[in-house]
C-alpha cells in the first residue's frame, strides 16, 4: 500500500506533490511526509503523522520551494505509525531522502550489518534501513545514486517502489521498483512518478510504466533514462492514459463511497458494453476468444483473490460451475501461494484484483504461471501488473474507485465474471443457446434493475437508524446469496467497525444460532430462487429465536414480508444475476450505518484500498 509520489520542473513543486498525496490517500493515511530539494541544493524534510491535511497543517510555516521532490503517504507495516516512522526517511548524513511502497524481508539483516558499520537508525521501518544502505553503498564505491541504488537492488529482498532525491541535485530523482507499483507521466518540460496516474492525470496522458527491476532516471532537461540491474539502457514505452480528471473527483456526492454507489448503473453499462452481442447471443470479451482452446480444454478452473474480490471470486465459481460444469476452486491468494499447490497446463487460473496490484495475488499468478497454468486476470486498472503479468484476461471498466470499501468494483467484477461464465458455457456447449440468450439479454437491462433498486437509498437511510448501535450483525444466504452475505458482512465491518459474520443460511445452526437474540439483528438475501423455500424456513428459525431481520426479497414477496421486520424489495431476474443487485442495499445499509456512527467511510481506520503488501 502506500502511495509515493515525485515531481520535478517547471511547476509548483511542493502544491504538486500535496495534491498528488491527496489522490494517493486511499493507499494510507497513517503519516505523511515531504522531501524538497530547492535550487540551492538544501534536502528539506517534512513529515508528519496522520493524514495529508496533517502535513499541510505542518508545513503552513515551512519555506517550501524546490525544484525537485517527492512524498509519501503511509500505510505502516514496519513500525507504528508516527512521526519518526513517517516517510521520506533520510540517510544519516542527511544526503539522501526516500519514499518506499512496500516491505524488505531481509531488512533485519541488512540492519544489523550497517548497524556493524556504525550506523544510527532512527525509525523502526524497514525503509530507512534501504536508504542507509544505498547512501553507504554510495560512499563505500565511490559511485552515482543510480549506481547505489542499482547495487543495492541486488542485495534487498522484498517488494518496493522507491524514488530518492540527493542533496545538491534539484534537477534529479532515481526510482527503481520490484513488485510494488510506479508509473512515470511524461509531461511539457516536467517529469511526474507515482504509485497510479492519478496525481498528475491533468497534466500529462504519456507514461511510462516502470517495470519489475527497472531503474528510472528523471533529470530535469533530460529524456528519461531507464536502467536494467544489470545496467543495459530499457527501451522505453510510452503509453496514452485513459483517465480523466472528473473520475477523481466527488461529483457532489458528500464520499465517494456514496458516489460509487449511485455510479453503478453506469459503471455496470460500461463494463457490459460490447461484450453481449447479437441480441444477447453471444459473448464477445476478446481475451476469452481468443483463448478457446484453453477455456474448452480446462479440466479445472482455479480461482485466486483477496478481499471483496474473493467474494466475487465465490460467485465466480457458482456461475463457471452452474453454467460450465467445470470444477472451480477458489482460494485466498496469500494462502494459495504458499500452499504448494498442485496445478499443470490443463488448468485455468483466474487472478482477480481491482488495483491489478494487490501483492498476493499477483504472487499467486506468477506461480501458477510458472507452474504451466494458463493465467487469465481480471484487474480494474489498465495498464496494472496483473494484466501484464498473465497470459490474458479482461478489465472490468468500472473507472477509478476512490472509496476504500469496495462498491462500483465488486459488481463489476461479477458482471465480468458472469459474461466469462456465459462465454464458456457457449464454448463449451454445456448451456442451451436459448438460455444464454435470454440470460443475455437481462444482463443488457441489469443497468436499469440497478437504477431501480438504487431508490431503496431513502428506505435505507431510515432504516439504518433503528440498528446503528447493534454491536453485531449476521449476514445470511444460500448459494449465489451466500457469497452476498459475505460480502454485505465485510461492507458493514470495514466502515463502521461493527462485528459482522457472513454464513450461509443453513450453517447457522451448526453454531452461530446461538448468539441470536433481540440484540442481534440478521440480514438474510432470499431472492426468489431454488432455494427460496430453504431460506424461508431459515428466516423462520431466526424469528424464533426472537432475532430482529432485514430481508432482501424479490418484488412481490409475500410470504417473507410476513416474518421479517423489514424487507427490501429487489427487482425479479434470473438467479445467476441476483447478486448484482441484491448486493447495491448491503452497500447502502452499511454506507449509513457508518455516517450515523460519524466514521470516515471513504478512509476506514487501518485499512488501505491497493494491497501491495504481503
Ligand atoms: N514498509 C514500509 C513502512 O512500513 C512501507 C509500507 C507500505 O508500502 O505499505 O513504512
Amino acid at each position: 500500500m502506500c502511495g509515493i509520489v515525485g515531481y520535478i520542473g517547471k511547476g509548483n513543486v511542493y502544491d504538486i506533490l500535496i495534491k498528488g498525496l491527496h489522490r494517493l490517500e486511499y493507499r494510507g493515511y497513517d503519516s505523511a511526509g515531504i522531501a524538497l530539494v530547492d535550487k540551492d541544493g538544501k534536502l528539506k524534510v517534512y513529515k508528519t503523522k496522520g493524514k495529508v491535511s496533517n502535513l499541510e497543517d505542518y508545513c503552513q510555516d515551512k519555506n517550501t520551494e524546490a525544484g525537485a521532490g517527492i512524498a509519501h503517504t503511509r500505510w505502516a507495516t514496519h513500525g507504528e505509525p508516527s512521526d519518526k516512522n513517517a516517510h521520506p526517511h533520510y540517510s544519516e548524513d542527511g544526503n539522501l531522502a526516500l519514499v518506499h511502497n512496500g516491505t524488505i524481508e531481509n531488512y533485519k539483516i541488512l540492519k544489523d550489518a550497517l548497524e556493524q558499520h556504525g550506523c544510527k537508525f532512527q525509525s523502526e521501518t524497514d525503509t530507512e534501513v534501504l536508504v542507509q544502505l544505498i547512501e553507504y553503498i554510495k560512499v563505500k564505491n565511490n559511485c552515482s545514486l543510480a549506481d547505489a541504488v542499482r547495487e543495492a537492488m541486488n542485495q534487498v529482498v522484498g517488494a518496493y517502489a522507491i524514488a530518492v532525491v540527493e542533496k545538491d541535485k534539484p534537477d534529479t530523482i532515481i526510482a527503481a521498483r520490484k513488485s510494488s507499483p510506479l508509473v512515470i507521466g511524461i509531461g511539457d518540460d516536467e517529469t511526474f512518478l507515482a504509485s497510479d496516474a492519478t496525481p498528475f492525470v491533468e497534466y500529462t496522458k504519456d507514461v511510462v510504466y516502470l517495470k519489475d527491476e527497472e531503474i528510472a532516471i528523471i533529470k530535469q532537461g533530460e529524456p528519461l533514462k531507464v536502467l536494467t540491474l544489470d545496467n543495459r539502457e530499457s527501451k522505453i514505452d510510452v503509453t496514452t492514459l485513459e483517465l480523466s480528471i472528473s473520475q477523481l473527483e466527488k461529483g457532489g456526492y458528500p464520499h465517494f463511497m456514496l458516489k460509487e454507489i449511485f455510479e453503478q448503473p453506469d459503471t455496470l453499462r460500461d463494463c457490459i458494453r460490447g461484450r453481449i452481442i447479437d441480441g444477447g447471443g453471444k459473448i464477445n470479451i476478446s481475451g476469452l476468444n481468443d483463448n478457446k482452446e484453453k477455456f474448452c480444454e480446462a479440466k479445472r478452473i482455479v480461482i485466486v483473490a483477496c478481499g471483496t474480490s474473493w467474494h466475487a471470486a465465490l460467485l465466480g465459481k457458482y456461475l463457471i460451475q452452474d453454467m460450465c460444469r467445470i470444477p472451480v476452486e477458489v482460494e485466498y491468494a496469500s494462502e494459495f501461494r504458499y500452499s504448494n499447490p498442485v496445478l499443470d497446463d490443463k488448468d485455468v487460473v483466474i487472478a482477480i484484483s481491482q488495483s491489478g496490484e494487490t501483492a498476493d495475488t499477483l504472487a499467486a499468478a506468477k506461480i501458477a504461471r510458472e507452474m504451466g497454468a494458463f493465467v487469465f486476470g481480471i484487474s480494474n486498472s489498465v495498464g496494472s501488473s496483473i494484466p501484464r503479468e498473465t497470459d490474458s484476461g479482461t478489465y472490468i471498466h468500472v473507472g477509478p474507485e476512490i472509496g476504500v470499501a469496495s462498491t462500483k468494483a465488486f459488481t463489476g467484477q461479477v458482471m465480468v465474471l458472469t459474461l466469462l461464465a456465459l462465454g464458456i458455457a457457449q464454448m463449451r456447449n454445456t448451456m442451451d443457446e436459448a438460455k444464454i440468450k435470454e440470460i443475455g439479454r437481462e444482463v443488457l437491462h441489469i443497468p436499469e434493475y440497478v437504477q431501480e433498486v438504487l431508490k431503496l437509498n431513502d428506505t435505507i437511510e431510515r432504516l439504518s437508524l433503528i440498528y446503528t448501535y447493534a454491536r453485531n450483525f449476521l449476514y445470511l444466504g444460500r448459494g449465489y446469496s451466500y457469497p452476498v452475505a459475505l460480502e454485505g458482512a465485510l461492507k458493514l465491518k470495514e466502515i463502521s467497525y461493527i462485528h459482522a459474520e457472513g454464513y450461509p443460511a443453513a450453517e447457522m445452526k451448526h453454531g452461530p444460532i446461538a448468539l441470536i437474540d433481540a440484540e442481534m439483528p440478521s440480514v438474510i438475501i432470499a431472492p426468489q430462487d431454488h432455494l427460496y423455500e430453504k431460506i424461508v424456513s431459515n428466516v423462520q428459525q431466526v424469528k424464533a429465536r426472537g432475532g430482529n431481520i432485514i430481508a432482501i426479497v424479490t418484488k412481490g414477496d409475500t410470504v417473507i414480508r410476513n416474518i421479517a421486520d423489514h424487507v427490501l424489495e429487489v427487482p425479479e431476474l434470473p438467479e445467476c444475476l441476483t447478486p448484482i443487485i441484491t448486493s447495491i442495499p448491503l452497500q447502502l445499509l452499511s454506507y449509513y450505518i457508518a455516517i450515523n456512527k460519524g466514521k470516515d467511510v471513504d478512509m476506514p481506520r487501518n485499512l488501505a484500498k491497493s494491497v501491495t503488501v504481503e
